[in-house]
């Protein structure tokens, strides 16, 4: 049991996803990296974001870093990336012996800031790693017609937002590679999962083989390269279908639970990523908001009335690993961004009565402050 009243995060398990575990055990005895239920999981990958390729990997980390190798950037190119996201976005850049290149936030949406794309080109930029923060997709238009311009490649980590929509279409439907994370907060999940999707039959080839150690045919044991294992196995794809299944149903709740929210909070002095929902659909990952003073001090308060919430990411610039990439160079809004944001619980699990009751929290402490 989770120790939180209302945790900031759950997975929902309520569908298929034990029968098919167990048919995959019982009935079909694959429980490693091949099966009926990898063969669906792909399918569904394919269908759902219309691509002509997908491939199931071990996690959305080695997603990214199989869509890296397979675009062959590496030692001396460089990636541009925004610095407000989870490591794994700038991490492998690093792992492919290639250097990620920062760039700010906007203040609006909090997604990589598009007129800072220009000043961050050089003629080393290969790639770009357009990540949708929150769920709120970045502006593709913009960043698509940018990469052409430039011929780089776009990148997508989609991680956090299976199921957005800009204009119309899907995101992981515009990247050169698009990649997904399936962890257990993500908005649907394997446990451990992720998938990477392109056109292209030659990219899709060699990260089927990097993935499976550089053996083109399972079974003929001859290696084109030094490979890795990066294999999802049947058993978490037989989750996965399950979790394919109820991703309309899920996105429906998570909309309806952000809209609570920002009904609620409405009068309160807080702030929510503005977009033009004309252009976009969030999948609302995490409910998130920017208070005008710095957010520890609300989570300590949440917490005490047994609410989880979580703190935004710390940039990666101003991290250890990564400091010494941008020295001199400052990127004043994902710093704000990350001092006064906070994700608040955002499974489709919660009932509305538990958004009322976080919201009033959130009221009743904004009020003392200001008293
Ligand atoms: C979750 C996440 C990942 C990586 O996912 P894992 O499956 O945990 O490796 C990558 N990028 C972003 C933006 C994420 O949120």
């Amino acid at each position: 049991m989770n120790k939180w009243r209302i945790p900031v995060a759950e997975p929902t398990l309520t569908g298929r996803e034990a029968e098919y575990v167990v048919d995959a055990i019982i009935n079909e005895n694959r429980i490693s990296s091949s099966g009926k239920y990898l063969d669906q999981f792909e399918k569904y990958g394919r269908d759902y974001f219309q691509r002509e390729f997908a491939l199931s990997c071990s996690n959305g980390t080695v997603a990214l870093e199989l869509a890296l190798r397979a675009l062959k950037i590496g030692p001396g190119d460089e990636v541009i990336v925004p610095t407000f996201t989870f490591a794994a976005t700038a991490a492998t850049v690093l792992h492919v012996g290639a250097t990620p290149v920062f760039i700010d936030s906007n203040q609006n949406d909090w997604n990589l800031d598009c007129s800072k794309l220009e000043a961050a080109y050089t003629s080393k930029t290969k790639a770009i790693i357009a990540v949708d923060i929150y769920g709120l997709p970045c502006d593709y238009e913009v960043i698509e017609s940018w990469c052409k311009e430039k011929g780089i490649y776009l990148i997508e980590d989609a991680a956090e937002s299976h199921g957005a929509e800009y204009k119309g279409r899907r995101v992981g439907s515009f990247g050169d590679i698009s990649c997904f994370s399936f962890y257990g907060n993500k908005i649907i999940t394997t446990g451990e999962g992720g998938m990477c999707l392109t056109n292209n039959p030659e990219w899709h080839e060699a990260m089927r083989v990097l993935k499976n150690h550089g053996m083109p045919t399972p079974g003929v044991y001859e290696y084109e390269m030094a490979g890795y294992n990066y294999r999802l196995t049947n058993l978490q794809a037989a989750v996965g279908c399950a979790q394919f299944e109820r991703i309309e149903e899920f996105l429906k709740i998570r909309r309806e639970h952000e809209a609570l929210y920002r009904s609620l909070l409405s009068s309160a002095p807080v702030t929510f990523p503005a977009f033009d929902s004309n252009v976009s659909r969030s999948a609302c990952w995490f409910v998130s908001i920017l208070l005008s003073e710095e957010s520890k001090n609300l989570a300590l308060h949440l917490a005490e009335k047994g609410i989880e919430t979580r703190p935004f990411f710390t940039p990666m610039h101003a991290q250890k690993p990564y400091a010494h990439l941008s020295v001199g160079q400052e990127f004043p809004v994902a710093m704000s961004i990350a001092r006064h944001g906070i994700s608040l619980p955002s499974s489709p699990n919660l009932k509305d009565s538990e958004i009322e009751f976080i919201c009033l929290e959130i009221q009743n402490y904004l009020k003392d402050k200001k008293s």
